[in-house]
């Protein structure tokens, strides 16, 4: 069952299966006097392809990952738009594999598990654009903030003159932030969060679980807490590190997804989340690589 939508002046929150819960979303549907413009068109869509289908004239993402184009099939017609440096993940299923940075075996499996849990449409017609672009949908604007991190070419949205600032995968939930593909950057994500901690707003929408905050003080909350899961991670190597260790134990002992989680690219975004950490540690002196590629708390 979807969620109820929810109406903010020409902004309808199109709410996503289980609130939202990965593989669903929550989309965004903004009606300008001229032109409607759907951004990241989640799978739950799919069930509501009479009433939408064909009706968008332009569609936005925040990103190229499947679970933001799931629905793109019901707008075959419309533009679509993304960060030129996602461009790549719209070309198909092995650009989206380039993001993610899978090749051989796991690129294989990956690319199963995709195209069974999502409608995969390719957009290499997709355009790119800009950060400060704006699209103009007649007593609506959609602004764009690039806001990389969790790919190069993540991007937030604020609909003005209704101030709803949409804000993709910076999605405030407790799994905290994700940067575990080639794409990601933990720096620019931390960049981000400062970013979009400034930005003007009345109402926050994040595609996933937290959907529609209509309170500053509840944003700045969630966003502190979903920030310090950066820190508790690198906390939880520190006390790991206490006795010398390799990656790949690292790896198996989990800092990003619980022991019961079974996904075919854990290893590979534990590996990605880690070397980041790992070189950020070693850079500030408080872990050191031994002989054999053991790593220790200094
Ligand atoms: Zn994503």
């Amino acid at each position: 069952m979807s969620a109820a939508d929810h109406r903010i002046g020409r902004v309808r929150v199109l709410g996503g299966a289980q609130n939202g819960k990965y593989p669903a979303g929550n989309s965004l549907w903004v009606e300008g006097t001229e032109r409607a413009a759907v951004i990241d068109p989640s799978l739950s869509l799919l069930e509501r392809r009479e009433e939408l289908g064909g009706r968008a004239d332009m569609v936005l993402l925040s990103h190229a990952h499947e679970d933001h184009t799931a629905g793109l099939g019901l707008f075959a017609n419309a533009p679509v738009h993304v960060h030129h440096q996602d461009l790549v993940g719209l070309s198909g299923i092995d650009g989206l594999m380039q993001i993610y940075g899978y090749g051989g075996e796991l690129a294989e499996r990956t690319r199963a598990w995709v195209l069974e849990q999502f409608a995969q449409v390719p957009r290499p017609d997709a355009v790119g654009f800009e950060d400060g672009a704006c699209f103009e949908l007649g007593g609506s604007t959609v602004r764009v903030f690039h806001a990389p991190g969790h790919t190069r070419g993540h991007c937030v949205f604020r609909i003005e003159p209704e101030g709803v600032l949409f804000l993709g995968d910076i999605e405030l939930s407790s799994f905290g932030p994700y940067y575990g593909d080639a794409w990601s950057d933990l720096a620019d994500f931390e960049r981000s969060i400062e970013l979009i901690r400034g930005l003007d707003a009345n109402v926050w929408v994040s595609f996933h679980h937290v959907g529609v905050i209509e309170h500053r003080a509840v944003f700045l909350e969630r966003l502190e807490r979903f920030a310090a899961r950066i820190t508790e991670r690198e906390q939880a190597m520190l006390a790991f590190l206490a006795e010398p260790r390799t990656l790949p134990e690292m790896i198996a002992h989990r800092f990003v997804y619980p022991a019961h989680a079974k996904l075919p690219f854990i290893d590979a975004v534990e590996r990605r989340t880690l070397e980041q950490h790992l070189a950020r540690l070693q850079q500030q002196g408080r872990i050191s690589e031994l002989e054999q590629g053991r790593y220790v708390l200094v």
